[in-house]
Order: structure tokens, then C-alpha cells, then sequence
């Protein structure tokens, strides 16, 4: 399972593709009504693609990629390159790619400053439970491909997971360029994996856009640093909350300490999208973080024990340099705690 499971990845590549969106008649519906029982929530979904598609996908994505209108931001320009379909060198006879959505929850954890008590939100996108590396392999032997010792690498890490998403028909776009499935909403992660295995090849579609997208402004309306614009379907990366709090430095102006409201990264276009209304709310709550360990990472000086311990909660935060993860995790503590 791949660890990059920023919000570049998980997120703003996404707004990469909207521009091939056919916005009038590109339509799919997930759904609203009743909230969800979470045992109907899938733990999975999943669609095949054959690697005879490969080329074509790629050469899609390169006029995509080197076209108009993305942001010029550095980090995000950065994720992209990293993004070029290259396979395992020696993976021999590769046949299929699957692409997967696991559902995905939140957590919460309550710190402690001055005998107050702050609950502070981990988004999903950085805190991973259910879905170990090797749980998810299992599954994909055993109930995907369903034939013995066929090889199975996670290719996560140099696949635009959100366009393969939308291109395989496994999710679609939301205006605020995350990807929704059915059953999860946008509370997914995804996942690509190779294989020796040849599976069906799902018929390719274009991208589509959530057809509530086209009547709903809601996400719009409450990004706090305005990365959506009615004009146009690609969010401004560079303005994003996501990009600023995951990386380390000063935040740049424009995003206050103020408009932070998670450990990591940004729900606030998530939250009220009425897409995501009928999943019901499945945050875990961690371990209390006491006051003396609120303090230490409030200092920037943590303990080994207190280090490797926010490692395995925040254990899908990309993989930053061990010198940087602690004073990324400071500044946002402080300015959730202080402001
Ligand atoms: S909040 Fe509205 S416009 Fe934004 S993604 Fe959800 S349905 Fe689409
Ligand atoms: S609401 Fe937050 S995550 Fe969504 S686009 Fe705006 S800053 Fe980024």
C-alpha cells in the first residue's frame, strides 16, 4: 500500500483532469437519501484494467498533464512529475492493473493544554486503521484474482490513482476535485496494484462529473481560501490548506492559522457535501494525548516514544524527512490549540 497519500495524491491531481470533462450529458449519480447503514458502507471497490490499455492512458495523461491551466505551485508540480505510469522493471508478463477505493475513516484525539481540553480532527487521508498493506493484498488474491500465486505489486506511488479512478468508471469528480464512490462518498482511498493475472478489461470511459456538481455550489461557498472558481472545474492547488499544512516552513500568506480545523490536511469540502450526506459518521477516537506530551510536541521536542507513536497514527502522512515531521506537527498543533 502506497504511504503517499497526500492530499496531491489523493486530491488535487484529481483537478488535473477536469478540463476533459464533457460538464453537459457526463453524468452519474451517487445517491442521496436515507444515511447508510455501515454495514452496507463496502469495505472495497474495485474495477480491472487490461495492460494493453497502458500506453493510451499514459499518453492521455502526458496531453493532460503538459496542458493549460494547473497550478504552477512547485509541490504540486513535484507530485505530478512523479507521476509516470513506469512499471516494475522486473515484473515479467504483466497482464492487469487493479484499481481499488477501501472506505476510509477519521479520527479524533483530544490534547491537553492548561487542563482544557482540545479535540483535534485527523483526516482520513493521513490516519489508515483498517486497511494494512498485507490485509489488502489478501483480499485482492483471494477475492479479486481468485487464482493461485499470481504476482501482486502495489503500483500506487507512480500511477495518478484519481484519473485511473475516473477513467476505469471506479469513481467520479466532485467540483472540488476529489473523487466520490459509490457506498463511500469521497472518504476513499485508492489503491493500484499490477498483476500477472489477466482480469477483465472494464471498458474505458471519460472522465464524469458528480451530476449534483452541477447544481451545488456548497464546496465553493466554504473553502476558506477560495481554491474553487465558478469559472473553472481545476481548484487552485496552490491555495490549498492541504498543500500548506503538509509541508513543512511557514505557511504562506493568504492561509491563516485560523482557517485550520485538522491535525493534517482540510475536510472542509467534504464535511457539507451532500454527496457524502448518507455516510454516516464513523470517526475512531484515539488515545487521549496528555498534557505533558501536548507540551513536548507544542515545543517541537518530542521523546522517540512520542515520535514513533504520532508516525504510526499519522502513518499515511507522506513520507517527509524525520527532521521535518515533528516541526510540521508543531506549527499545526500550535495553531489549532493557540488561535
Ligand atoms: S459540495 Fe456540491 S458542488 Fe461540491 S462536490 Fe459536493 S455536490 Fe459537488
Ligand atoms: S476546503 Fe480545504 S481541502 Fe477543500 S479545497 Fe479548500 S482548502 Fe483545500
Amino acid at each position: 500500500m502506497s504511504s503517499r497519500r497526500d492530499f496531491l495524491k489523493n486530491a488535487l491531481i484529481a483537478g488535473a483532469f477536469l478540463p476533459t470533462l464533457a460538464l453537459p450529458g457526463q453524468r452519474q449519480r451517487q445517491g442521496r437519501g436515507r444515511a447508510l447503514d455501515p454495514s452496507e458502507i463496502p469495505a472495497y471497490r474495485f474495477k480491472t484494467i487490461s495492460i494493453d490499455r497502458w500506453p493510451a492512458l499514459k499518453a492521455d495523461f502526458e496531453k493532460i498533464r503538459t496542458g493549460e491551466g494547473l497550478s504552477r505551485h512547485e509541490k504540486f508540480r513535484g507530485s505530478l512529475a512523479a507521476l509516470d505510469f513506469s512499471l516494475p522493471r522486473d515484473f515479467s508478463n504483466p497482464r492487469s492493473v487493479v484499481i481499488l477505493a477501501t472506505f476510509a475513516k477519521s479520527a479524533v484525539a483530544d490534547f491537553s493544554l492548561n487542563g482544557k481540553n482540545h479535540r483535534i480532527l485527523i483526516p482520513f487521508q493521513y490516519y489508515g486503521d483498517e486497511w494494512t498493506p498485507d490485509r489488502l493484498k489478501t483480499a485482492i488474491q483471494n477475492e479479486i484474482i481468485k487464482i493461485p500465486d499470481r504476482r501482486l505489486v502495489d503500483i500506487s506511488k507512480q500511477v495518478p490513482l484519481k484519473y485511473l479512478a475516473g477513467r476505469s468508471g471506479l469513481g467520479s469528480f466532485g467540483r472540488n476535485n476529489l473523487i466520490y464512490v459509490d457506498g463511500m462518498g469521497s472518504y476513499c482511498l485508492l489503491h493500484a496494484f499490477l498483476t500477472d493475472a489477466e482480469l477483465p478489461d472494464e471498458p474505458q470511459g471519460e472522465l464524469q462529473l458528480l451530476d449534483a456538481c452541477r447544481r451545488c455550489h456548497m464546496c465553493d461557498r466554504i473553502c476558506p481560501t477560495d481554491c474553487m472558481s465558478r469559472s473553472r472545474f481545476i481548484i487552485d492547488a496552490g491555495r490549498c490548506i492541504s498543500l500548506a499544512n503538509e509541508n513543512p516552513g511557514e505557511f504562506p500568506n493568504g492561509i491563516l492559522p485560523s482557517m485550520h480545523h485538522a491535525l493534517m490536511g482540510c475536510l472542509k469540502c467534504q464535511t457539507p457535501c451532500p454527496e457524502n450526506s448518507r455516510i454516516p459518521d464513523l470517526t475512531n477516537t484515539l488515545e487521549a494525548v496528555s498534557e505533558e506530551n501536548t507540551r513536548k510536541i507544542l515545543r517541537g521536542q518530542p521523546d522517540d516514544a512520542l515520535l514513533i507513536s504520532w508516525r504510526q497514527k499519522l502513518r499515511l502522512f507522506p513520507d517527509v524527512a524525520p527532521s521535518d515531521f515533528f516541526p510540521i506537527l508543531k506549527r499545526n498543533l500550535s495553531a489549532l490549540i493557540r488561535t
